[in-house]
């Protein structure tokens, strides 16, 4: 659900004719719907509505400040992984006692910001963090709250650089060892143990990956407590999916309609429930209009090469994700349905095209084999779906500035992060220090 789509061949967002704002602002160009964004964030805090829990954004997925502000202005907490997203997190106004904190590297000093922010929740994934948490808040004479991070070992069923639930991945504590942990780290007066945390990866396509890791959690739980530790909360992590595909991903009603009845009992119990997405909230919130610029025949091959690539959406490079592209302007025969964007487009006269960018690498692609409308230099293309984990990881690689993000509400159009320039490019070179 989203508030991308074509009327009269032209793709327009909200009031917003994109093939127009493409030529005026210029591309490549980030474009997020505000209306789509606040719609996802309002459809999960109903579909949950029974565990009013505390949903903390994934501020990774998508951090760009004015959005950000966005939600912490409709009661948004935030997921946090590094210090600088933690400054995102202050810069946006969000409370910082709805802040969690993970990662597993997290640095003294992060530590210290973190403390001095009074953030809600560290969510600690070994031994060595905790003691050093602790060990940092009893010098600051301060008291912090930490959520173990336990790794449930369930299967995701999701691309292997997303997997974090399974035993064998970097992440939390497996069950086992989580009892020890308590036994060992429960009394400490400095870091308070009072919450279990599970993030299995993501995207999960299906509610049951949650259920299961669910269940084992509060089997955990309950045996905590009866050992007299004191639990508080239960934080479910993310990966909720996003339609990449039309239809792909279960709504927030389903995932909710088998999640909520096993924490149910916990939150009526008094027991706080804290969600983390970042994805379904962002990614068909945002799209990336980039312009062809030639159109190259290798072999057999037609090559449509675009102003953007890899360095600005590295998602099919690093993850062989799918994300829908398609001209901003299409003959009536070719413009999609609402809810019609698949990889196999029943629609006559397309034709297989590689998507590729400029950057010097063959992994430079947005999409391969993919049957396209007839494109021509000079037309804009959308990839869809492409407001999570498309800006956030964009690179200067090549020495491309990174594309201008705009807001969309309605009519008007807001520069929410301006163009870079080749000055930008060497800022932080022009004045070698000696050291
Ligand atoms: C990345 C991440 C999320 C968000 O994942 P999405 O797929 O964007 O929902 C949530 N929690 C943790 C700990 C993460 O690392």
């Amino acid at each position: 659900m989203d508030h991308f789509e074509y009327r009269d061949g032209e793709l327009w967002c909200e009031g917003v004719d994109l093939t127009e704002l493409a030529g005026r602002v210029g591309t490549p160009l980030y474009v997020y719907s505000r209306r789509t964004l606040e719609d996802h964030y309002d459809r999960l805090v109903k579909a949950f509505a029974q565990l009013d829990p505390l949903i903390c954004y994934s501020i990774k997925s998508c951090g760009n400040v004015n959005l950000c502000r966005i939600l912490a202005g409709r009661g948004a907490g935030m997921d946090v992984v590094s210090g600088g997203e933690l400054f995102r997190a202050q810069q946006a106004g969000v409370r910082m006692d709805k802040i969690v904190y993970a990662g597993v590297g997290k640095t003294d000093a992060e530590i210290r910001d973190a403390i001095t922010a009074k953030i809600g929740w560290f969510n600690i994934e070994s031994e060595a963090e905790f003691e050093n948490i602790a060990s940092i808040a009893k010098q600051m004479g301060a008291q912090v709250r930490a959520a173990l991070r336990i790794n449930p070992d369930v299967d995701p069923k999701t691309h292997a650089k997303t997997t974090t639930g399974k035993k064998e991945t970097k992440f939390g504590v497996d069950i086992e060892r989580a009892r020890r942990f308590f036994e060992r780290y429960g009394q400490d007066e400095h870091a308070l143990l009072r919450a279990v945390h599970l993030h299995i990866g993501s995207p999960v396509y299906s509610p049951e990956p949650y259920v299961q890791a669910i269940d084992k959690a509060l089997t955990l739980i309950e045996k905590l407590r009866h050992q007299d530790y004191q639990i508080d909360a239960i934080d479910i992590g993310g990966g909720f999916g996003a339609d990449y595909e039309s239809g792909q991903s279960p709504s927030f009603a389903d995932y909710a309609s088998e999640i909520v009845p096993t924490l149910k009992k916990f939150h009526d119990d008094g027991g706080q429930v804290i969600l983390e997405p970042g994805r379904t909230i962002a990614a068909n919130a945002g799209v990336l209009l980039t312009r062809v610029q030639y159109i190259k025949m290798g072999g057999s091959k037609k090559f449509v090469i675009i102003d953007s690539g890899m360095h600005h959406l590295i998602r099919p490079t690093l993850y062989d994700s799918f994300h829908f592209i398609w001209p901003t302007k299409v003959a009536p025969m070719h413009q999609p349905d609402k809810g019609q964007r698949r990889l196999e487009m029943d629609l006559p006269g397309l034709e297989p095209c590689e998507v590729v960018g400029p950057v010097c690498e063959s992994g430079d692609y947005l999409a391969k084999a993919r049957r396209l409308p007839p494109v021509a230099r000079g037309d804009v293309l959308c990839v869809f779906s492409a407001g999570a984990y498309g800006m956030v990881m964009a690179s200067n690689y090549n020495a491309f500035p990174r594309p201008a993000e705009v807001l969309i509400n309605d009519k008007r159009v807001t520069q929410i992060r301006r163009r870079e320039t080749y000055q930008d490019l060497v800022a932080g070179e022009l004045e070698p220090t000696e050291l």
